[in-house]
């Protein structure tokens, strides 16, 4: 099937792709690495007539870590971004779930804010960057604002960006001392293949007690979603089987799994039980072996 026809728009600065998105309306779109949006343009699942390159636009590679956060510019790469010596520094797990997702040629043109701005409940990097308390960076005519990245989301290929607004960058706060975080997925074949079940955890500990912790997933609700009420169970614990074991049932509870051809939504929610357990058990490993 060939590719419809478009118009293709070069903005010299971001100041210049938001006025564009804007003007262009609703119907234009961001074109990043194109991984998705331009298989959608083929099969005609996206009509759109009017694609705003990004890559022409400076800046939005860059990944970099000062004392607060590791900044991830929206066009790094997934393959820069699991590479990057700042992130195996911060959150090393955002590195694993990256290389757990997709395949080489995808991972090396698709980019972090692309898989964010799909708006696709299985996006993989999105439960490792909320567990993890990240925050996104929205860029519009109109200025910017920035957001926790669970709030991010509205429904299946639907998030906050209004027309013309972009995401400009992910902010990861530098993670405690003691702190560790486990991606787990569950997918029908190792490679290209989409999530049926992805949870993210991390737990940070001081004195043998759990001070943070954070438990998201993704294919199991209509948006990659925290399941904030493990952060109740497990904080001022101890982090044993019996806490892990409660903090799970209530991510499996929290869950709003459908049936679809990866899964049914019976399967999934213990899915989500069991993956949360193994996450949990994996962050606090890492917690406790990470330097103070
Ligand atoms: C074979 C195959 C396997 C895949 N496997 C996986 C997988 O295992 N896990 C997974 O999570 N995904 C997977 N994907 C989906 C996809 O590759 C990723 O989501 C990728 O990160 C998308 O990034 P991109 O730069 O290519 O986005 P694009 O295709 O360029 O854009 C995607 C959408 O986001 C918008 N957009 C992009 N960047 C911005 C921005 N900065 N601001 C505003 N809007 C923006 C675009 O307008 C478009 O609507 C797979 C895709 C394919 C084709």
């Amino acid at each position: 099937m060939e590719i419809c026809d478009f118009a293709l728009h070069r903005p010299a600065s971001l100041a210049e792709a938001c006025e564009m998105g804007r003007m262009l309306g609703p119907g234009a779109r961001f074109l990043a690495g194109g991984t998705e949006l331009l298989p959608d343009l083929k099969q005609r699942r996206d009509v759109t007539r009017h694609l705003v390159d990004l890559r022409s636009v400076p800046g939005l590679r860059d990944i970099r870590l000062d004392s607060s956060y590791l900044h991830i510019g929206c066009l790094a790469t997934l393959s820069e971004v699991a590479e990057s010596s700042d992130v195996h520094k911060t959150l090393p797990a955002l590195s694993e779930a990256i290389l757990s997702m997709a395949a080489y040629q995808i991972r090396n043109r698709g980019t972090l804010g692309g898989n964010f701005c799909g708006g696709v409940p299985s996006a993989d990097t999105p439960p490792i960057c909320i567990a993890a308390g990240a925050q996104v960076r929205l860029a519009g005519v109109d200025g910017e604002r920035t957001l926790p990245a669970e709030q991010f989301f509205l429904g299946p290929r639907k998030t906050v960006l209004d027309p013309g607004e972009l995401l400009a960058e992910v902010l990861i706060p530098v993670q405690p001392a003691r702190s560790g975080s486990s991606y787990q997925r569950f997918a029908l074949r190792r490679a290209t293949a989409l999530a049926v079940v992805g949870v993210a955890a991390r737990v940070a500990l001081e004195k043998g007690r759990i001070t943070q912790a954070r438990v998201a997933m993704s294919a199991v609700a209509p948006v990659p979603m925290l399941a904030a009420e493990c952060s109740g169970i497990l904080e001022g614990q101890s982090p044993v089987e019996e806490v892990f074991e409660r903090a799970a049932k209530a991510a499996a509870l929290a869950s709003r799994a459908i049936s679809d051809l990866r899964g049914s939504a019976g399967y999934r929610r213990d899915l989500v039980r069991v993956l949360t357990l193994r996450a949990l058990r994996e962050a606090a490993a890492r917690a406790g072996t990470r330097p103070a």
